[in-house]
């Protein structure tokens, strides 16, 4: 199993698109507590998928993920504590990244909502923004960034964001979001 739900998601998104190859280098934001970073784990050592599901085997890829949040290590993921939005943790999650092209980055980050819709928009956009400027700046010509927005206020001001700095825009509702209705991901297949 998972330590969290939220792995489905990524899984179902994953199985849609085939995103995630072995090898590949992924950067995995608002991971905690950590079932996305589990799920890349095991695809990047898809043997070693054994007893309960324990990833043991040999990592053949790069997982580098970051929360405000700490959570329980998972073998071979590089983890970053810390907020997305400050500028020395973003250089903390530079380093860690170098000069490696990054073919993947997953964020499902979502901030604390104060219940005001013009407030949470804001919030999430500026989050989500910046998760494509990071992708902008790190990612492979042919690199994907898949990231959790919210229907409402702000999502088309989002989709326009994607499309500025993508080829292509999927949004992309998994099943296993259904119970949080107004949850979607987008996803921004190669850099324009
Ligand atoms: N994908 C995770 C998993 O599979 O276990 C679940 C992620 S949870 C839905 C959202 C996470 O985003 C929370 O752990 C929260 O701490 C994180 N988060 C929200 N704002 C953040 C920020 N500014 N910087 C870093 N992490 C943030």
């Amino acid at each position: 199993g998972y330590r969290s739900r939220a792995a489905y998601k990524l899984k179902e998104i994953d199985e849609e698109l085939r995103l995630v190859r072995p090898g590949q280098v992924v950067v995995d934001l608002g991971a905690a507590p950590g079932a996305w970073s589990q799920y890349l784990r095991r695809r990047f050592a898809p043997k070693a998928a054994g007893v309960g599901g324990a990833a043991v085997g040999e990592l053949n890829g790069t997982i580098i993920a970051l929360d405000l949040l700490d959570f329980e290590p998972i073998e071979g993921v590089h983890f970053i504590q810390g907020d997305f939005e400050d500028e020395a943790v973003l250089r903390q999650l530079e380093a860690a990244v170098g000069d490696r092209p990054v073919d993947l980055v997953v964020s499902d980050m979502a901030p604390n909502l104060s219940g005001v819709e013009i407030t949470d928009a804001a919030r999430i956009e500026a989050l989500v923004e910046l998760a494509i400027d990071f992708s902008r700046q790190h990612l492979k010509p042919e690199g994907v960034l898949v990231a959790k927005v919210f229907h409402g206020s702000g999502y088309t001001q989002l989709v326009e964001a994607f499309k500025k700095a993508f080829k292509k825009v999927k949004p992309i509702k998994p099943k296993a979001s259904r119970d949080r209705s107004a949850e979607t991901f987008l996803v921004g297949i190669g850099l324009k």
